[in-house]
C-alpha cells in the first residue's frame, strides 16, 4: 500500500483496519546471496539500495534484537553536512542531498525539518576556525553563514549573551541541517527493503563467522548457520565484538553517549544549536521535549546507560547557554554505544578475508550518515569497487597514517 493523504482520510473513515505490518517476518532461509549483520539505519539502509540500485534481492538482514532498537532509535536526530576535511566534506554532503529526496523516494514521513543548526563559538581563534569550515561548506556546493553577536541575538534571544565566562561573538549557521524522525527512517528503509524481497530477520543473533580458505562462507545464528559468499558487518557499537568472530581486531573503542529529553513545552526553539565552549547541543521535538546532550562517558562500557558525573556536565553547561531550562522538568535520560575510531572517521571498506565488508566507527555521527552509507556500501558490496563519495573511508589510513581528523582532536569532537 503506498502512502498518502488520501489512505489516512479512507483508513481514518473505516475504523482503522485497513493498515497492514509494514514488513514481513520471514524463516531464515539456508543461503543467501548477501547477508548484513545488524538492522540498525546503516545495515536497512544498505539493504534497501542492494535492492533498488543494483536489483539485489536475495539478502537477509540479521537483527538480534528488533528492527529500529540499536542506535537508529536512540541518537538526538541531527542531520547536517558542516564538515571540513576531504573524504567526510564530500560524503556529508552527499548524504544530505539523499535526505532531501527521502521522504518521497521512500514514501515514508520521516518527518526531515531543515530548520537549520547553529554552531556557537566563543573567541576570535573559535571564529577563524569556524569561518574555515564554512569556506569549506561553500565550496563543497553546501550551504554556510557566518553570524556576528547582534544577528545571533536576533535570532535566539533566549541564549544567555550577557555571560562573561563563555560570551558568545557568533555562529555558524547551516541552513540546510536540522532533524529527522530516527526510528521512522529505519522503519522507512525497512518496509523499502522488504517490499523489494529482502528478508528482515529480527531476533536472530550471528553468534561466528565462517571462513574456509581466506573467504567467507556462512554465518552461525541464534536461529541456526545460514550460508552466504559475501558478509556486511553493519552493527554499529558491536563492530570490535562482530569483528573479532572473523579473528579481526578493529581500531576501535566503545563508549556510551548519553541523551535527554524534557517534558513538552510550547514552541521556544525552533533550529538546532551547538554550545562551543563544553559539551552541549540542543533541539526540541515536534512534541515539545527539548531533547539534547554531550560529550562521551569516557570509560569504554557496552553498558547502554550513563553516568551521573556526564550528566551534571551536561546539565551545567546547558545552565551556562540557556539559563531558562532550569525551569524544565527532566523526562528521560538514555545511552547508547558509539564505536570511537581514532580519527573520528567512520570505516566503509573490504577486509583481507574475500567476502567480508566493514562498514562501522560512526562515533557519534552515524544518524545523519545512514542513506550516503547504505548507499555507498550497498555499492561496494554489489560492484567490489568504491564509490566515489565514501572512496576515502578505508580501514588501512591508521596504518598509513592518512587520518581524517576533522577537528584535530582526534574522536573528541563536541558536535553530534
Ligand atoms: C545519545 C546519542 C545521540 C546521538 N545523536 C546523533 C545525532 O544527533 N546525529 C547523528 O548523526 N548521529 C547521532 N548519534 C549516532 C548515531 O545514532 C549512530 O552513529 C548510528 O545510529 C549508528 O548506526 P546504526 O543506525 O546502524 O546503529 P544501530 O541502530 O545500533 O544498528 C546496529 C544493529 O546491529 C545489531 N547487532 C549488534 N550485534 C549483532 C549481532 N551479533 N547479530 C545481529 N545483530 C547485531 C544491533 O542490535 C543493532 O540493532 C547519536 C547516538 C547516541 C547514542
Amino acid at each position: 500500500m503506498r502512502f498518502s493523504g488520501w489512505q489516512v482520510i479512507k483508513q481514518g473513515l473505516t475504523g482503522n483496519k485497513g493498515w497492514k505490518p509494514q514488513w514481513r517476518k520471514p524463516e531464515p532461509k539456508p543461503e543467501y546471496d548477501i547477508i548484513i549483520i545488524g538492522g540498525g539505519g546503516h545495515g536497512l539502509s544498505t539493504a534497501y539500495y542492494l535492492a533498488k540500485e543494483h536489483g539485489l534481492t536475495n539478502i537477509a538482514v540479521l537483527e538480534k534484537g528488533y528492527l529500529g532498537g540499536g542506535n537508529i532509535g536512540r541518537n538526538t536526530t541531527v542531520v547536517r553536512a558542516d564538515y571540513s576535511q576531504p573524504g567526510n566534506s564530500e560524503f556529508y554532503s552527499y548524504s544530505l542531498k539523499l535526505w532531501e529526496t527521502l521522504e518521497n523516494e521512500l514514501n515514508y514521513n520521516i518527518m526531515h525539518s531543515q530548520r537549520g543548526t547553529y554552531r556557537l563559538f566563543h573567541s576570535d581563534g573559535q571564529r577563524d576556525g569556524f569561518a574555515r569550515v564554512g569556506n569549506a561548506m561553500i565550496n563543497q556546493g553546501d550551504d554556510a553563514i557566518l553570524f556576528g553577536r547582534d544577528e545571533l541575538r536576533k535570532r535566539l534571544p533566549y541564549l544567555d549573551f550577557g555571560n562573561t565566562r563563555f560570551p558568545i561573538f557568533g555562529a555558524l549557521y547551516h541552513p540546510r541541517g536540522g532533524t529527522a524522525r530516527h526510528d521512522a527512517v529505519a522503519w522507512g528503509y525497512a518496509r523499502g527493503a522488504d517490499q523489494r524481497g529482502v528478508d528482515l530477520i529480527e531476533n536472530c543473533e550471528v553468534t561466528g563467522i565462517d571462513i574456509e580458505n581466506g573467504a567467507v562462507c556462512g554465518v552461525q545464528t541464534t536461529r541456526g548457520a545460514i550460508r552466504a559468499k559475501k558478509l556486511g558487518i553493519v552493527v554499529a557499537g558491536r563492530s570490535s565484538q562482530v569483528a573479532a568472530m572473523a579473528g579481526m581486531r578493529l581500531p576501535i573503542e566503545s563508549h556510551i553517549l548519553q541523551a535527554f529529553v524534557t517534558e513538552g513545552l510550547k514552541p521556544v526553539i525552533d533550529t538546532v544549536i551547538s554550545f562551543g565552549m563544553g559539551h552541549f547541543y540542543i533541539s526540541q521535538s515536534d512534541k515539545g521535549g527539548l531533547v539534547f546532550g554531550g560529550d562521551l562517558d569516557y570509560y569504554p562500557s557496552y553498558a547502554q546507560r550513563g553516568n551521573l558525573p556526564r550528566a551534571e556536565h551536561v546539565a551545567e553547561a546547558a545552565m551556562a547557554l540557556m539559563p531558562m531550562i532550569g525551569k524544565a522538568k527532566l523526562l528521560r535520560s538514555w545511552g547508547g554505544i558509539m564505536d570511537m575510531t581514532p580519527d573520528g572517521s567512520p570505516i566503509i571498506d573490504k577486509t583481507h578475508i574475500d567476502g567480508l565488508f566493514l562498514n562501522a566507527g560512526w562515533c557519534y555521527g552515524g544518524f545523519k550518515a545512514v542513506p550516503g552509507s547504505g548507499f555507498s556500501f550497498a555499492h561496494l558490496l554489489a560492484t567490489g569497487n568504491h564509490h566515489a563519495p565514501a572512496a576515502k573511508y578505508r580501514l588501512n589510513r591508521f596504518n598509513a597514517g592518512d587520518l581524517i581528523d576533522e577537528e584535530g582532536t582526534g574522536s573528541q569532537h563536541n558536535l553530534h
